[in-house]
């Protein structure tokens, strides 16, 4: 057994805020359950940081991006282009909506790559009355789902180009991303997830900031935000007579989740420095050793949250999994990059394109520890563990 002061961990929570404060306020009122203030604060608060006029809290990031795709109106017979690497809640969704992703590959950003999305709108698709269709399938293309990877920032410049010329919805995954935002260019100040048509954060326990689990949706129209909250709350027309408008879901964040999201995003601005920090740190102490490689995040007119860092096995000798085995034994966890989802059991039959990069980056990134309270001393004993194998 490893004792807790010499495991180190992949993502862990970092409570050292007024989570306690603020929890125990949301127990001692008895507001615990989806009633109470703190959920609209939290909504508030997280309008007010990303520059939104309304943020939509829900109970996990999955069910926000479901709101997301049925406020955009992605049903049946419809197509999503999604990103094959990344986790696979960024594209479930589109199968609950009842529509089929279409898998394209990714840059050097590890986001979807728009030069790949705009060959496969080219090659395989036609524009017929003001819509798009897969020539292969028939089917209506009818949006675009592109995650901020890690915390990257996606090239929404570009995507935004794409969704206007092949009238696409832009529909952003920022669950990994919250903080990322461009500080030059045509977008200057504008955040991760708040640049398409709707985008999504998640507080998963394992993201910059916790609630546990929580999820909080953002959309430029002010409609598909309410339609959002509707649909998280059972679409309940009249409170008193049980009324239901539509099929809706118990997609609701509890009081207790946002008491510890209010405490959490106190703290975020803290957290991103000390991402960037520890980032810096395995860059100067493994970058070009070993045939070691940390991957970059643009920083050109864009200030990334860093939220998960990425070892890139360079030297072909490198077994991945045997280090991430001998790593485990010394009390380090880190982990693979997802396994692409087009290969996942019930995606195999969706078209996947331009793929070649996102394999390459499957078969050789490794996730190093970045907890936002992972010592300098822990990075540098991951860091000299690496460079000992
Ligand atoms: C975490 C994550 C989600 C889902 O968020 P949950 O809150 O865990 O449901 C979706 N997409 C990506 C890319 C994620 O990393």
């Amino acid at each position: 057994m490893q004792t807790r002061e010499t495991f180190i961990p992949l993502s862990v929570p970092n409570f050292a805020g007024n989570e306690k404060a603020y929890v125990s306020d949301a127990v001692v009122s008895e507001w615990v359950s989806t009633g109470g203030s703190k959920v609209s604060d939290f909504e508030a608060a997280v309008a007010a940081y990303t520059g939104m006029p309304r943020a939509v809290a829900c109970n996990s990031g999955t069910s926000g991006l479901h709101l997301a795709l049925l406020a955009a109106g992605v049903g049946p017979g419809q197509e999503v282009l999604a990103p094959t690497l990344t986790f696979i809640a960024a594209v479930n969704p589109i199968r609950y909506a009842g529509a089929q992703p279409v898998f394209i590959g990714c840059d050097d950003s590890l986001c979807m790559s728009p030069a790949a999305a705009r060959a496969f709108l080219q090659d395989r698709c036609e524009k017929r009355g003001g819509k798009t269709y897969n020539r292969a399938t028939g089917a209506w293309v009818s949006a675009l789902l592109v995650v901020h990877v890690f915390g990257a920032m996606a090239d929404l410049p570009a995507f935004l180009e794409l969704a206007r010329q092949w009238d696409l919805v832009l529909i952003e995954d920022a669950t990994e991303a919250l903080g990322t935002r461009y500080t030059a260019g045509p977008l200057v100040g504008r955040m991760a997830g708040t640049v398409g048509d709707v985008g999504v954060y998640s507080f998963n326990g394992n993201k910059i900031i916790t609630t546990g689990a929580g999820g909080m949706l953002v959309s430029n129209h002010p409609d598909w935000a309410e339609h959002a909250k509707h649909l998280s709350t059972q679409a309940k027309a009249d409170e008193l007579q049980f009324l239901h408008d539509e099929v809706g879901y118990n997609y609701r964040m509890t009081n207790l989740q946002a008491a510890l999201g209010l405490a959490q995003l106190e703290q975020l601005e803290g957290f991103i420095a000390h991402k960037h920090a520890r980032w810096q740190q395995y860059k100067a102490g493994l970058d070009g050793k070993n045939g070691y490689r940390i991957l970059d995040f643009d920083e050109n007119g864009i200030r990334p949250n860093k939220w998960f860092y990425s070892l890139y096995l360079e030297d072909p000798r490198h077994d991945r999994d045997g280090m991430i085995a001998a790593l485990k034994v010394r009390g380090i966890q880190t982990r693979p990059v997802w396994a692409l989802i087009h290969e996942q059991a019930d995606y195999g039959k969706n078209e996947a394109y331009a793929l070649e990069k996102a394999q390459d980056y499957r078969a050789k990134i490794v996730n190093l520890p970045c907890s936002t309270n992972l010592s300098e001393e822990d990075c540098q004993r991951v860091i000299d563990t690496l460079l000992e194998l």
